[in-house]
């Protein structure tokens, strides 16, 4: 059968030759160590799975508004209102089949052909894709990365054209690691302010913050950055509910309404009795169980960085966000570790997981070479056999 051009156009995922020799690996019976996931190690909180059942046990099993039903998006804008000072009205905000739908459908409903995104290194895999499938261009620009990847004004600067469209930005970052300071973002916000250019804010791992990190909504920053911001954020993260497909996205009226038009004959509405349980999950004790595994992430964090800045030719900046080590360890690159050139992140995943065992992210598709990914979503025992063998292998 005939491939559209479009799905020709989507590469299969740059990481999955690192992630499907690692299970095969596993299922000889190896002893592998991953540093691959993207998702908390941790469970829902049951108050959020007894909602679900409830609403189950009461017949909300059925259709519902394809933007979401009311008593969600309330539920949501207070939560907006309340933790990010942030102003939207129901009718301004839809729920989505998880974030990453978030970021396709807000994608569809305002780039055209011939729009350019400007998306800083180093960035989520599917924001790239997602702007293609758009029609669109991503302008990608190089961050330094002594400047913690942060994309500043004048990187900006030179980047913006008439043709720029929009601005993807994803504080705290997957996979770096880091998070912008307000100071960082109101510099960004006041550059845009007379642009068009649209900011997509990714917020989803806004709960994940280290250290004295401070983490604000870039539509709070000013009413100007408001009118040009969407902003997108979700259940995944922040409640341990990455497979219950619930995301959201805020914005003008106009945007959201027609992202609810795609919406209603793309997918329809998000699954029923999960709307309820995120209903749930907003109103519940939620705070205890987020912060309970915030302190976990930190602590992992710090020691994961720790460790990989004690190896030779590793640099790590302690992570202020998300569950992600971004090292760089191009210092490495022109060796030869036990027969295996290694020169890019890709032969330096491959060989670490063939000869070592560990697996972990190549940097290569998140437009950063220089690096690679290491999740601390796993236990401290699993950490620290990890970077043992990482430093072992190295010292060959
Ligand atoms: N944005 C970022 C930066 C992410 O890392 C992810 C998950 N990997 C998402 C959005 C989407 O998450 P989900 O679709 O599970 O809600």
């Amino acid at each position: 059968m005939n491939i559209s051009k479009r799905a020709q156009a989507v590469p299969p995922s740059a990481t999955l030759a690192v992630t499907s020799r690692a299970l095969q690996l596993k299922a000889q019976g190896v002893d592998v160590i991953s540093f691959g996931a993207g998702e908390p190690d941790f469970d829902t909180p049951d108050y959020i799975k007894d909602a679900a059942v409830q609403a189950l046990k009461a017949g909300k099993t059925k259709y519902t508004a394809a933007a979401g039903i009311p008593e969600l998006k309330t539920a949501i804008a207070d939560k907006l209102q309340n933790e990010n000072a942030l102003n939207y009205a129901p009718d301004q905000i839809i729920v989505n089949i998880g974030g990453k739908h978030s970021v396709y459908v807000a994608m569809q409903a305002v780039l055209d052909p011939g729009d350019e995104v400007i998306l800083p290194t180093p960035y989520w895999v599917t924001y790239p894709e997602a702007i293609k499938l758009a029609g669109a261009t991503p302008k990608i620009v190089q961050t330094d990365k002594n400047n913690s990847y942060k994309i500043t004004p004048q990187q900006l600067k030179e980047a913006v054209t008439e043709r720029t469209a929009m601005l993807v930005i994803n504080s705290p970052n997957n996979p770096g690691g880091f998070t912008y300071t307000p100071q960082e973002l109101k510099a960004i916000a006041g550059f845009l302010e007379g642009t068009k250019v649209i900011v997509l804010s990714d917020e989803i791992y806004e709960k994940l913050i280290y250290g004295d990190t401070k983490f604000v909504s870039f539509a709070s920053l000013t009413e100007d950055a408001y009118s040009r911001t969407l902003t997108l954020n979700g259940f995944s993260k922040s409640f341990s509910m990455t497979g219950w497909r619930l995301g959201y996205t805020a914005g003008p009226l106009n945007v959201i309404k027609a992202m609810g038009r795609l919406q209603s004959h793309m997918t329809s509405n998000p699954v029923t009795f999960g709307q309820y349980a995120a209903i749930a999950a907003l109103g519940g004790p939620a705070a205890e169980a987020i912060e309970k595994m915030r302190t976990e992430f930190e602590r992992r964090g710090k020691y994961m960085a720790q460790r990989l800045n004690s190896i030779e030719g590793i640099v790590c900046s302690e992570p202020t966000g998300a569950f992600y080590c971004f090292p760089d360890i191009s210092s490495h690159y022109g060796r030869n570790i036990n027969g295996a050139a290694i020169s890019n992140s890709m032969d330096f995943a491959k060989a670490l997981l063939e000869q070592a065992n560990v697996a972990l992210v190549p940097g290569s598709p998140f437009g950063c070479d220089g690096s690679v990914r290491l999740s601390f979503a796993c236990s401290l025992e699993q950490i620290t056999e990890g970077l043992d063998r990482i430093q072992k292998w190295l010292g060959h």
